[in-house]
C-alpha cells in the first residue's frame, strides 16, 4: 500500500510525488523511511491525479486544520497533478491548504508556473534554505547550480503577488549570523521569515 496520505497534530499531508531536483543536507528523506512516524514515503509508483483524489476521498476533508502538499519529494515537479488535485480539494471543502515547496517551479517545468496555481494554496511556503547563492547550493544541492537561488527568490516574489500568505523558510542548523542574513533578505522582498526547527 502507497502512503499518499498521511496526518500529523491535526493536519492531512500530501505526498504526490518522490522526484526532486534537490539534495538538501536537512532533507527527512536522509532521515528514514517516514516522516515523523508516518509509514514510508517512497512510493511504489508514481500515482496519477485520480490515485491522488481517491486517497483524498477516503478522509473527512473538512475535520483537519490544514491540507498540505509536502511529502518526500517536490509537489511541483508533477505540476499537472498537483494543480488537480489542489483544484479537487478546493471544489470540497473550505480547509485552509498550504504548499511547501523549493520554490523551483520555473526550472523544474521550463516555464512560468507560479500564476498558474493562482487561488489553489492560501498559504505557499518556501525553502529559502540561505541568505545567497554560495550557500543556497551547499545546502540545497540543486540540479541548476547557476540559476536555483535567484529563480526561487523570484518564485516567491512572483508568489507573494498571487497568494494570501507566502513565508520563506530556513532551517535553524544555519548561524545565528546566517539567520539574520535571511531575515535583512526578507524583509527587503516583504516576505515572512519562519525559522523551523531541525528534529531528525
Ligand atoms: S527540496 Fe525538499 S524534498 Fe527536495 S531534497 Fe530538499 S527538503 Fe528534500
Amino acid at each position: 500500500m502507497m502512503t499518499i496520505t498521511y496526518v500529523l497534530g491535526n493536519k492531512l499531508y500530501l505526498n504526490i510525488t518522490n522526484k526532486c531536483p534537490c539534495a538538501c543536507e536537512f532533507c527527512i528523506r536522509r532521515n528514514g523511511e517516514g516522516a515523523y512516524g508516518s509509514d514510508s514515503l517512497w512510493l511504489e509508483h508514481q500515482p496519477t491525479a485520480e490515485e491522488v483524489i481517491d486517497a483524498l476521498k477516503k478522509e473527512d476533508l473538512d475535520s483537519y486544520d490544514e491540507i498540505i502538499f509536502c511529502g518526500f519529494g517536490e509537489p511541483t515537479c508533477e505540476l499537472n497533478i498537483l494543480i488537480k488535485t489542489a483544484k479537487y480539494i478546493r471544489s470540497v471543502t473550505k480547509t485552509p491548504v498550504r504548499i511547501n515547496t523549493n520554490g523551483l517551479s520555473d526550472l523544474i517545468n521550463e516555464s512560468s508556473t507560479c500564476k498558474l496555481m493562482t487561488g489553489l494554496f492560501d498559504t505557499v511556503s518556501i525553502s529559502l534554505n540561505a541568505s545567497d547563492k554560495e550557500k543556497y547550493n551547499q545546502i540545497t544541492q540543486p540540479k541548476w547550480k547557476d540559476k536555483a537561488f535567484d529563480a526561487m527568490i523570484n518564485f516567491a516574489v512572483e508568489a507573494n503577488e498571487i497568494f494570501p500568505k507566502v513565508i520563506l523558510s530556513v532551517v535553524d542548523v544555519i548561524s545565528d549570523e546566517e539567520i539574520e542574513k535571511c531575515r535583512e533578505l526578507c524583509k527587503k522582498l516583504g516576505i515572512e521569515l519562519r525559522v523551523r526547527n531541525y528534529s531528525a
